[in-house]
C-alpha cells in the first residue's frame, strides 16, 4: 500500500464507531478531576527540547531513544512532547500560577509522542490523562492523587487491577544508595548492555528501569532504595501508607518500582491491570519535589500521574466494562418530492432545537434507499412525508423496533417522541425498580 494510504507506524485513527468510547472515558476523567478540585490545562503539543532534557533526564530511555526532535525553520530545537508533566511545569512557572492560591491542581488530556517499537498497548502517538498538584508536601497529597486514579478506574468499571507503591527517596537518601548501586552493578559490568554501562557512573538508578532481559535480571538482585531512606522520607512513606489504608485503598509495596523518568522523588506508584498480558501498567506517577526548582521556578513540592488512554480502553474491552451505546438517530424523515423535502428540513430544525437527533434526506434519492439508510443507522422512528401528509398536516410515526405506527399531527411530533422514547423508558425503569 502506498504511504499516502497508510497512517504512520505506531499511530491509530479513532474511527467514528469508536469515538463515543473516547468521549465517554474523557468525560469521566474530567468529571473525576473536577470533583477532586482539578481544572483542565491545555498546552502545546511541542516544546523547546530543553523542557524535556532538563526534566525527564538525559540518561532516560525517553530522552536517549524515544523523542521526536527536529530543528524548525528558525533553527530552534523543538520536541513533540513525550509526556505532559514537563510542559505543565513550564507553563505554571511562565504564567506565575505558583504565586496564586496553593495547592494548585491541574489536569490534562493530550497526545504524547515516543519513538518506540510499536506493539499492542505501545504506540508512537498515544494519549494520556493526567493530573498535577503543586504546593502540597504532606502525605495526604500523595494519597489524594492516588485516590483520584483509583476513583476513576472504579467509575469506569475496572475490576482487575492492583496498586503498587514505593518510595525512591530524596537526593539526600540517594547519595548512599547510588554508591551501593554502583558497587553492585560494577561487579556485573561485563553483562550490562551498552546503554546501562554508560549510565553506571552518571545515573545508576536508570539501570533498574532497563527493558533488556539481561539487565532486568541483574536489576532484580540490586539493593533496594527503601533500605536507604532518610528519616524524613521514611516518615513520609509511612504517612502515605496510613492515609491509603484509612481510605480503604488496597496497595502493595513494590521496592522495584523506580519509574522511567528522572524527576521523581519519594512516592512513586503504578496501577497495573491483570486483564492484559504485556503493557499492563495503565497509570504511573509520583512525587517530583525538585522539578519546579530545576526548571527555574520557586522551590515547590509537586506530584501527579499519567494514565494511558489507549491502554485503559484495551483493559475496558478485555473486562467488557460497560460503555454507553453509540447514539442512533431518534427520528428519520423520508420526504417524497420537493415540497415534502422542504417541510422535513423544517421539522428537523425544530426537533434538533429540542435536542433530538433528527435526520432527513440530503441526497435526493428514492424512498426505498432512504428507508434502508434509516434502518442501517438504527433510527428509532421514521416518518414518510408526501403530498397527502402535507395536505392533512399529519403523518404516521413508525416505531422501527416494534413496527407500531402512531398517527400524529406534524406540529406534535416532538411531544409524541418525548412520550414514546422517555415515558415508556421511565415506566420500564420504574417497573424494574419495583421488581
Ligand atoms: P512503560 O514502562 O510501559 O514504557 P512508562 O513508564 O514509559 O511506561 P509513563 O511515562 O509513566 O510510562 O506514562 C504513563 C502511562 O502512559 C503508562 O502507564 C502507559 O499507560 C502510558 N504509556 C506510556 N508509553 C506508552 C506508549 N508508548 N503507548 C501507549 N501508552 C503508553
Ligand atoms: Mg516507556
Amino acid at each position: 500500500m502506498a504511504e499516502i494510504n497508510r497512517a504512520p507506524r505506531g499511530t491509530c485513527d479513532v474511527l467514528p464507531q469508536d469515538s463515543a468510547k473516547w468521549q465517554y472515558v474523557e468525560s469521566k476523567m474530567l468529571e473525576t478531576a473536577r470533583i477532586f478540585g482539578f481544572s483542565e490545562i491545555r498546552l502545546p503539543v511541542f516544546e523547546h527540547t530543553e523542557v524535556f532534557t532538563k526534566s525527564v533526564g538525559d540518561t532516560t530511555d525517553v530522552v536517549q531513544k524515544e523523542m521526536y526532535t527536529f530543528l524548525d525553520k528558525g533553527d530552534r530545537s523543538i520536541t513533540l512532547r513525550p509526556e505532559l508533566t514537563a510542559g505543565v511545569v513550564r507553563s505554571v512557572i511562565e504564567h506565575g500560577l505558583l504565586s496564586g492560591p496553593m495547592p494548585l491542581k491541574v489536569c490534562y488530556i493530550g497526545g504524547c509522542y515516543r519513538y518506540e517499537k510499536p506493539q499492542a498497548g505501545r504506540l508512537r502517538e498515544f494519549h494520556q490523562f493526567g493530573i498535577e498538584c503543586f504546593g502540597a508536601k504532606a502525605p495526604a497529597a500523595d494519597a489524594e492523587v492516588i485516590m483520584l486514579a483509583d476513583n476513576l478506574l472504579k467509575t469506569l468499571g475496572l475490576k482487575s487491577y492492583s496498586l503498587h507503591i514505593n518510595s525512591i527517596g530524596c537526593p539526600e537518601c540517594r547519595k548512599n544508595y547510588h554508591a551501593a548501586l554502583k558497587e553492585y552493578f560494577r561487579s556485573k559490568s561485563g553483562e550490562l548492555c551498552g546503554t546501562c554501562l554508560e549510565r553506571l557512573d552518571r545515573n545508576p538508578m536508570r539501570i533498574l528501569d532497563c527493558k533488556s532481559p539481561v539487565c532486568s535480571e541483574i536489576a532484580a538482585g540490586a539493593p533496594v532504595v527503601l533500605d536507604y531512606l532518610c528519616d524524613e522520607c521514611r516518615e513520609h512513606f509511612e504517612g502515605v501508607k496510613s492515609h491509603l489504608s484509612a481510605a480503604g485503598i488496597d496497595f502493595s509495596v513494590d521496592p522495584h518500582i523506580v519509574r522511567g523518568l528522572d524527576y521523581y522523588t519519594k512516592t512513586v506508584f503504578e496501577f497495573v491491570s491483570t486483564s492484559l498480558g504485556a503493557q499492563s501498567t495503565v497509570c504511573g506517577g509520583g512525587r517530583y519535589d525538585g522539578l519546579v526548582e530545576q526548571m527555574n521556578g520557586q522551590p515547590t513540592p509537586a506530584l501527579g500521574f499519567g494514565m494511558g488512554i489507549e491502554r485503559l480502553l484495551m483493559i475496558m474491552d478485555a473486562e467488557q466494562a460497560e460503555m454507553p451505546p453509540v447514539p442512533s438517530p431518534d427520528i428519520y424523515f423520508a420526504p417524497m418530492g420537493e415540497a415534502a423535502a422542504l417541510k422535513c428540513s423544517g421539522l428537523c430544525k425544530a426537533l434538533r432545537e429540542d435536542g433530538f437527533i433528527a435526520l432527513t434526506d440530503i441526497t435526493g434519492r428514492g424512498l426505498k434507499a432512504q428507508m434502508k439508510y434509516a434502518d442501517k443507522l438504527g433510527a428509532k422512528f421514521t416518518v414518510v412525508l408526501g403530498d397527502d401528509e402535507l395536505a392533512s398536516n399529519s403523518a404516521m410515526l413508525k416505531d422501527m423496533e416494534s413496527g407500531e405506527q402512531h398517527k400524529v399531527s406534524l406540529d406534535q411530533i416532538g411531544s409524541k417522541l418525548i412520550e414514546l422514547i422517555y415515558t415508556d423508558k421511565l415506566t420500564a425503569d420504574m417497573e424494574n425498580l419495583i421488581k
